[in-house]
């Protein structure tokens, strides 16, 4: 009988795993303004065009890459961030599985270019559908400008799938309200079809919260602080009267990596009994600062799920963190925790 079990071709493994980490544009928002700050960036712009079908770029003034890490970068589990099975257990980066790029490549035209501080060249680096089209030195500022085009040109059952221009935008929106309130540390832009959107500045969570989500939190937050020996929970959450209809203003982060949990919102809602109008939702922007070794964030490949070793006591101390927030915020000056 003859053997007829053959590896998968690297492109075409790319463009499989693609099909995982890259759901549609803000995906790929996602990606790359996580490898931004991973790279260090203390200034992010993030431009769209036609809601991320035509053009997602993110320009960074993070580390930048030699010329031979802008070529490894696209390779599938080529990382930086990782190295031996311990690291896998103490991450503190956002990125980590080496995947992002190389899927991104594999199901849209990229342009890289990018250079170290150290160093007097760039270099620019096309590539399409995993194959390497162009490789030079170039002039470029110090950092990182990745490019991603027409995504899902070579996928036409994928591209035929993307939504609305409304739709893939509010899922942009989305994942750039994820990292902005994030690192309020940083300043991030963003440009959608040549019109600046957003532009924030450096500055506090509180600063950033009114900016990014609007003037209906001005005084309306309430700071939240609760630090013991196996997890720290830092933050802001809404008074009970700046409360919305409409869902999407919660936010939890964990190790500075935005997540979902239901199980955690009802922590917080629990905290609120009583207090909030009838079918309205409570804004909340949290920050779980927890050993790495007591979660794992390796649930999914876009990593917004996470498994807490010691759930029940996570629930209980954040439940207990946001109900001290809202007996204290009539009486005491909400004190920032950032000052
Ligand atoms: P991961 O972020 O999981 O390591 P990616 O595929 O997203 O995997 O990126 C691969 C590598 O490319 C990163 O580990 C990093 O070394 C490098 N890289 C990607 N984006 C940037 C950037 N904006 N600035 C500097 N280096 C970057
Ligand atoms: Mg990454």
């Amino acid at each position: 009988m003859a053997d007829i079990i053959q590896l998968l071709p690297e492109y075409l493994a790319n463009q499989i795993a693609a099909g995982e980490v890259v759901q549609r544009p803000a995906s790929v928002v996602k990606e790359l303004l996580e490898n931004a700050v991973d790279a260090g960036a203390t200034q992010i712009q993030l431009i769209v065009k036609d809601a991320g079908k035509q053009l997602v770029q993110v320009v960074d003034n993070g580390s930048g890459m030699s010329a031979t890490d802008a070529r490894m970068s696209l390779e599938r589990h080529a990382t930086s961030k990782i190295r031996t099975t311990e690291d896998l257990f103490r991450i503190r980066t956002l990125g980590f599985r080496g995947e992002a790029l190389a899927s991104i490549a594999a199901v849209a035209q990229v342009e890289i270019r990018t250079k170290l501080r150290q160093q007097d060249t760039g270099t620019q680096l096309l590539v399409e559908g995993s194959q390497v089209v162009r490789q030079q030195p170039t002039a470029a500022p110090d950092g990182t400008s990745i490019s991603v085009k027409n995504l899902f040109y070579n996928v036409p059952a994928r591209r035929n799938f993307l939504k609305s221009n409304a739709v893939e935008m509010r899922h942009i929106l989305d994942e750039f309200q994820h990292v902005a309130l994030s690192k309020s540390n940083v300043s991030f832009s963003l440009y959608q079809n040549d019109l600046e959107v957003f532009n924030l500045p450096a500055g506090k969570l509180s600063q950033r919260v009114v900016q990014l989500l609007g003037n209906s939190y001005k005084e309306q937050l309430a700071l939240v602080e609760e630090v013991t020996p196996f997890i720290s929970v830092k933050g802001y959450i809404g008074k009970p009267a700046s409360a919305k209809k409409s869902r999407g203003d919660q936010f939890f982060f964990v190790n500075g990596r935005f997540i979902r949990s239901a199980y955690l919102n009802h922590a917080v809602l629990a905290a609120y009994e009583g207090l909030l109008p009838k079918e309205t939702h409570p804004f909340y922007v949290l920050f779980l600062e927890l050993d790495p070794k007591t979660i794992d964030i390796n649930v999914h490949p876009t990593k917004t799920e996470i498994k807490f070793e010691d759930e029940k006591t996570v629930y209980a101390i954040m439940r207990a963190a946001v109900k001290q927030a809202l007996g204290l915020h009539n009486m005491a000056p909400s004190l920032d925790f950032e000052s």
